[in-house]
């Protein structure tokens, strides 16, 4: 299938980085060419979701909310599973830490292709990074090369998934948030893994999410308003 206008499908967590990447997506192809899709995979903090769809809200672009509740039957990681803390150290066999949740981005991607197909939607974005990157290896730029190359053979597409944060920095993609006028939407953003606010400020998002601050010279709007 070729696809002929330019409209994309951001993959929004609710986060900074996703947050990040819708604006950069309104940028590139404009508002009105530009929806925002959440995965409800029944996440532990549910205010991300809330995040999400705010942010969807004030940026003036469509929103949706897709139900794909099965993470938490899997188990094991620290996101989905009531039982499992999160730790900031990494598992000695696996070498990742636990928040990482197996299969969760090529899933993702999955989903959002096949929104996108029906939709005649072309351009995917998500805001996976491998730089200052947890070391989830479904956020590297080798995965998500593979997974456009799965994508466009298991739909006969032309889909293209763009990751403009992939070798960013922290620093570098507060920055980039900065010039696209994406520094007030932070403040309804969620990234700590405690799932509070205001952020508790010592899980290793809080951590990471502060040092992108601190280093780009800039206020955390999170941190200013909450
Ligand atoms: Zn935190």
């Amino acid at each position: 299938m070729t696809v002929t206008g330019d409209k994309a499908l951001v993959l929004l967590s609710g986060g900074q980085d996703s947050t990040t990447c819708l604006y950069w997506a309104i940028e590139r192809f404009g508002r009105q060419a530009v929806t925002a899709i959440s995965f409800d995979y029944g996440q532990r903090h549910r205010i991300e979701l809330d995040c999400a769809a705010t942010i969807a809200d004030k940026a003036g672009v469509s929103y949706v909310c897709l139900p794909i509740n099965t993470f938490a039957a899997l188990g094991g990681d620290a996101l989905t599973d009531t039982g499992v803390d999160v730790r900031g150290d990494l598992d000695t066999e696996t070498g990742l830490p636990n928040t990482f949740v197996p299969g969760r981005n090529l899933i993702f991607l999955s989903f959002a292709a096949a929104y996108a197909y029906q939709r005649r939607i072309r351009h995917l974005v998500t805001g996976v990074a491998q730089t200052d990157y947890s070391g989830y290896p479904d956020c590297r730029s080798q995965t998500i090369e593979s997974m456009q190359e799965t994508l466009r053979l298991g739909m006969e597409s032309d889909v293209r998934v763009h990751t403009p944060l992939m070798h960013k920095s922290k620093k570098e993609t507060v920055e980039l948030a900065r010039e696209l006028g994406a520094l007030d939407a932070m403040a309804d953003t969620h990234t700590c893994y405690n799932g509070v606010r205001p952020p508790c400020g010592e899980c290793p998002a809080c951590l990471l999410r502060a040092k992108g601050f601190a280093e780009a010279g800039v206020e955390d709007p999170l941190i200013r308003t909450v």
